[in-house]
């Protein structure tokens, strides 16, 4: 079980895992969960990006004062906050949808189980080999002609979907879950291709429960994890055309609807 952090205690975490979600997840979303959590460049990926060596565990100090410790093995959406995107998704009937840091495609293979038959999703990542990770199980749930997967910084790839005025306010949902150093560049892009009253997902915007603590108790690897997110947080309660809920699901879930 990947802890994420935020409810600081396993036992209640693992209930709403065992007793809400995973009686519920669909089985390719396992499986990419499964095959993510046991493979070979997953693995090592997260102990080139978090400089840990051994063992994915960071060790902190909680608001309570007791330590606690998670690990990094899973580093795509947590399923509980998967299920509250599927609820929003089915909702809202979205069809035309964007996501930002693809990973090895759980959030992915999510949305596209989801929108209908003829939905699409612009899916941007700057690195494909993780995407390749998870590709057949997204071949075999039947759903990859759904998918347009773009290998690219996004930033670039964002610039380019609006030099076409026709993506201009056109997708009615936009998952968010790249580089958090840059969240407040890609809002000013993807606030500009969702439609009024479309919504834009935000993820890890609690960021392991960090931005509560002071900066001095706070890991090494938060650190600047920390900074970025406290910053786009305000940026988000101070930008008039959104309106904002935070869901203390997985690591934090903002979801946003634009509002003009
Ligand atoms: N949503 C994914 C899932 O559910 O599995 C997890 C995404 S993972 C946390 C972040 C991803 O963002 C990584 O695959 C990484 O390659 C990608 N990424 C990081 N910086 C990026 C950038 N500047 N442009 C595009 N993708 C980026
Ligand atoms: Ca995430």
């Amino acid at each position: 079980m990947e802890h994420k952090g935020l409810l600081q205690c396993d036992e209640l975490y693992k209930y709403i895992l065992e007793t809400n979600v995973y009686p519920q997840e669909p089985e390719p979303l396992k499986e990419i969960r499964a095959l993510t959590a046991s493979h070979r460049l997953s693995v090592s990926s997260i102990y080139e990006t978090y400089k840990l060596h051994e063992y994915c565990f960071v060790q902190f100090e909680t608001c309570t004062g007791s330590w606690i410790l998670f690990c990094r093995f899973f580093m795509g959406t947590s399923p509980d906050a998967g299920q509250m995107i599927e609820m929003l998704l089915k909702l809202t009937g979205a069809k035309k949808t964007l996501e930002l840091g693809v990973y090895t495609g759980y959030s992915l293979l999510l949305t596209a189980l989801t929108i209908p038959e003829d939905g699409k999703i612009v899916a941007i990542d700057v690195n494909r080999e993780f995407y390749e990770i998870g590709r057949p199980i997204i071949g075999k749930a039947g759903v990859e002609h759904k998918i347009n997967f773009i290998e690219s910084e996004a930033i670039l790839a964002l610039d380019k979907l609006l030099e076409d005025d026709d993506n201009k306010g056109n997708f009615d949902y936009v998952f968010v879950d790249a580089d958090k150093v840059n969240y407040l560049n890609y809002h000013e892009k993807v606030i500009k291709l969702v439609k009024v009253n479309g919504i834009i997902f935000y993820d890890n915007t609690l960021w392991y429960g960090s931005v509560a603590k002071s900066e001095d108790s706070v890991p090494e690897v938060l650190k600047q994890g920390r900074i970025s997110v406290l910053e786009f947080n305000k940026a988000l309660v101070d930008d008039p055309r959104v309106k904002i809920a935070m869901a203390p699901l997985g690591d934090g879930i903002t979801i946003c609807r634009r509002v003009y």
